[in-house]
């Protein structure tokens, strides 16, 4: 081997502490180059001129090939302006040529493109070089590309805008289904009271027109929050392995990712993007909770129960899962903030780092995927959050025909109870037209006036009336013994939610349904 006193090459082995003191700046000089070529940041070193025609490049380290496709040769000499682009940031621009005119460092964020014209993201800083003099001779950036950083942000960030849109198109569509009710129903009656062939073409297109709006509706609503109409079959070990491939590019790599998924997975019935989504969550989560090195195991088992069990929160029924483990080696979560996690903005992260919305979306597509979560944590130890998701059932069911609805041979004492002159209207219509007797509120304090009189076999009661708390009135209807039918336009679970016992009819319904759903209600 050759001596390091006139060969200091750097791929000989150190020996001894000689070479730690290199003072000769001779000497010195290979090791700062292959350092510098090997650092993952890339370096450029420009001249001062701040001023027009500006800077040129004077030095550009490997990664900076790597980082952006031009050789050294190509970019030496040439203003470092031309890795800027139609999305590069004007006002960072100019606060960096105002500081660097005044000789201070700058720190700042952008966008710069590549030799193929692809843009990438770029955290970077410069700081000026001064000579024995105090002059300013060079300057160097240090920019290190942070686009899957970006790109994962900008995806949390959709997600929480889709979450907002959801809970407003959800309002939205209530209002809609109270409109496209009547529409719906009013072409019905009309056909059967009278049946004037002219008018049947008409009829239909009210009727096919209103199903549009209908079927319009429901498309925000899948699109915003992914109604169950969005669902299909989904293999959760496909799942995992795209949301640990994101995770192991863009997390700090002191973070070792492990994943588990048997081929043997049951599929599951869900949207596939939401539950990508909720993995993305817990796993940003578990990230967050681990300061320095650390562990993130991401798991799925099947799970088959004959009795249901208890878990952190509420109960699992008994049945068939697919369980999914997402579990931190980090900071464990505190007693006191169990009970909130699932608050929207609910964050114990600082400002700019956390928004309270990742465990709140997780909430909502649980609640879409009909699944349930586990919570076990300890300070100092870690946390793993277990989903529970039934299994997707491979028999197709088989939706049971329309019953065909002639006069009731039952026919019922009925309260009414709707805010909506237009629905209470077609409604009595119907029911009566089916031999039915009707008494028609359109408030609660109606309902229990006209419920003081008169005997009624059953109430149909609309859950959302302005200026009552939700489902009030339907309560005390039930409360005073009345069988119940709630009409709304909420989603099935919630409204069981609100009135336990209750038959359901959801808005908007047809003539058929609404007449069935009474023809299926036992008496008082
Ligand atoms: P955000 O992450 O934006 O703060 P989240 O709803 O995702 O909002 O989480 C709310 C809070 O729950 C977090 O701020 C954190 O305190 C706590 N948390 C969630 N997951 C974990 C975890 N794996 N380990 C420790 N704390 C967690």
């Amino acid at each position: 081997m050759e001596s390091a006193a006139t060969e200091p090459a750097l791929s000989d082995p150190p020996r001894g502490t000689a070479r730690a003191h290199l003072t000769d700046a001779q000497d010195q000089l290979p090791i700062i180059e292959q350092a510098l070529g090997q650092l993952r940041e890339s370096v450029v070193v420009t001249d001062a001129q701040v001023d027009e025609p500006g800077p040129h490049i004077v030095y550009v380290n490997a990664a900076f090939t790597r980082m952006t496709g031009w050789e050294m040769e190509e970019a030496i000499g040439r203003n470092p302006r031309f890795l800027q682009g139609p999305k590069t940031t004007r006002q960072t621009l100019d606060r960096l040529r105002a500081q660097l005119q005044k000789g201070e460092a700058f720190t700042g964020e952008d966008i710069n493109y590549r030799k193929d014209g692809s843009e990438f993201y770029i955290d970077w800083y410069i700081e000026p070089l001064r000579n024995a003099q105090g002059e300013i001779e060079y300057f160097v950036a240090v920019q290190r590309d942070v686009t899957d950083r970006k790109t994962l942000e900008v995806q949390l960030l959709q997600t929480q805008r889709l979450e907002a849109l959801g809970l407003l198109a959800s309002g939205i569509a209530h209002d809609l289904n109270n409109v496209f009710a009547p529409i719906l129903i009013a072409p019905q009656i009309l056909r059967e009271q009278a049946p004037d062939p002219r008018f049947a073409e008409l009829l239909a297109l009210v009727e096919t027109s209103a199903r549009r709006g209908v079927e319009l509706v429901k498309q925000i609503l899948v699109f915003a929050r992914g109604s169950q109409d969005a669902h299909g079959s989904v293999q959760p070990r496909h799942l995992i392995e795209e949301v640990a491939k994101v995770a192991q590019s863009t997390f700090p790599k002191a973070i070792t990712i492990t994943t588990d998924a048997p081929a043997e997975t049951w599929p599951v019935d869900a949207d596939a993007t939401q539950l990508y989504q909720l993995l993305l969550n817990l796993c940003v989560n578990a990230r967050d909770a681990i300061t320095g090195t650390g562990r993130i195991a991401v798991l799925a088992r099947n799970l088959e129960t004959q009795a249901s069990q208890r878990l952190a929160r509420g109960e699992l029924p008994a049945g068939k899962y697919v369980v999914l483990h997402v579990t931190d080696s980090g900071s464990g979560i505190a007693p006191e903030n169990l009970e909130k996690l699932f608050q929207p903005f609910f964050t114990t992260k600082a400002e700019g780092q956390g928004t309270g919305l990742g465990l709140a979306t997780v909430a909502v597509v649980l609640k879409n995927a009909r699944g349930y979560l586990d919570i076990e944590t300890e300070m100092g130890i870690g946390t793993t959050f277990s989903v529970y998701l039934p299994a997707a059932e491979t028999a197709d069911r088989v939706a049971p025909a329309a019953p065909l609805l002639p006069r009731s041979l039952r026919p019922r004492q009925i309260l009414l109870v709707d805010d909506e002159a237009a629905i209470i209207g077609v409604m009595r219509g119907v029911l009566q037209s089916a031999g039915h007797n009707v008494q028609t509120a359109r408030s609660g304090l109606e309902a229990h006036r006209l419920l003081a009189g008169r005997r009624f076999d059953l109430a149909l009661v609309d859950l959302m009336m302005p200026g009552e708390e939700l489902g009030i009135t339907a309560r005390e209807l039930q409360a005073a013994g009345l069988p119940l039918i709630a009409m709304s336009g909420l989603a099935d679970e919630e409204v069981r939610a609100q009135i336990p016992g209750a038959s359901i009819l959801l808005k908007p319904f047809t003539l058929t349904a609404l007449l069935a759903a009474v023809e299926g209600m036992d008496a008082a």
